[in-house]
């Protein structure tokens, strides 16, 4: 298998996307909305996670919703603004696909193209990720082993891709007073069974703003490569996630927060 550690090489375990590197000492912390939902949001809230520490920007513009009335994104017109937030912040940015037959729009605005944990088993999509030439950034299915996650992960780097990060997110369980289970042991369980850098999100880790700060430093501590979560200059007003999405006040004090920890286990923020 390609994601092993012994098949890796000499082209070592680091990933790079844009300006940052994944899997090396310095942490990647990304942040932004769920949702592109406008212009003035998307610019808004880049300026400020900058501001607070993040090194990459996050922002949806084809959306993954349960329901197909809920808000599905912006698509290309927000993919325009998620560019402009680059261009602003200097941040490079990643975005989720959903569908083949947009990869090569994603992928020449994304400096890492994002595959989410409901198109984790759409194999056709894995495939032709990997053959996008850009970094990728795979998140765990809600409902996937860690087996089936490096399986869905062979499948980008059998098209071709080189630069692959993992990203733990939230697991189904029994219990019910979380959204999802945010199942931590996957960070050292993958790093042991392969050479790909892990990220956490937090948000989606647990579905609970409250539960998003201690996540998130637990995160650094077991050895994630850096988080990925969700933050809204107005999250009161989001059209997506906006009960998990922190203000960037919170996101300010959380990357104090991972930058006590970090140093307890020999990384930076
Ligand atoms: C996201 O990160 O935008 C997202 C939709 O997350 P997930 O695929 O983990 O639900
Ligand atoms: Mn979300």
């Amino acid at each position: 298998m390609k994601y092993e550690k012994e098949q890796r090489g000499d082209t070592g375990c680091l990933v790079k996307a844009g300006n940052v590197c994944f899997g090396g000492k310095q942490l990647v912390l990304i942040a932004g909305p769920c949702a592109i939902e406008s212009r003035e949001f998307m610019l808004e809230t880049a300026t400020a996670v900058k501001e607070a520490g993040a090194t990459m920007l996050r922002g949806g513009a084809f959306k993954p919703r349960t329901s197909p009335y809920e808000f599905q994104g912006l698509s290309f017109k927000g993919l325009e603004y998620l560019a402009e937030a680059r261009e602003l912040t200097g941040l490079p940015v990643v975005t989720e696909v959903m569908d083949t037959v947009d990869i090569a729009a994603v992928a020449e605005v994304a400096d890492m193209v994002q595959v989410g944990s409901r198109n984790m088993h759409n194999y056709a999509l894995l495939k032709s990720v990997g053959e996008c030439g850009k970094p990728v950034l795979l998140k765990r299915g809600m409902c996937a082993t860690i087996r089936e996650f490096l399986c869905a992960a062979e499948y980008v780097l059998q098209g071709g891709c080189n630069d692959l990060v993992l990203c733990v997110r939230g697991i189904r369980t029994f219990e019910e007073e979380v959204r999802f289970t945010m199942d931590l042991a996957a960070v050292p369980l993958l790093k042991e069974q392969s050479w790909m850098p892990v990220m956490v999100d937090p948000s989606h880790g647990t579905g609970k703003l409250s539960l998003v700060p201690s996540m998130a430093r637990a995160a650094v501590a077991c050895g994630a490569d850096g988080v990925m979560m969700e933050v809204h200059c107005h999250a009161d007003q989001a059209l997506c996630d906006g009960q998990q999405s922190a203000s960037p006040e919170d996101f300010s004090k959380m990357v104090g927060e991972m930058r006590l920890v970090a140093e307890a286990v020999g990384r930076t923020v």
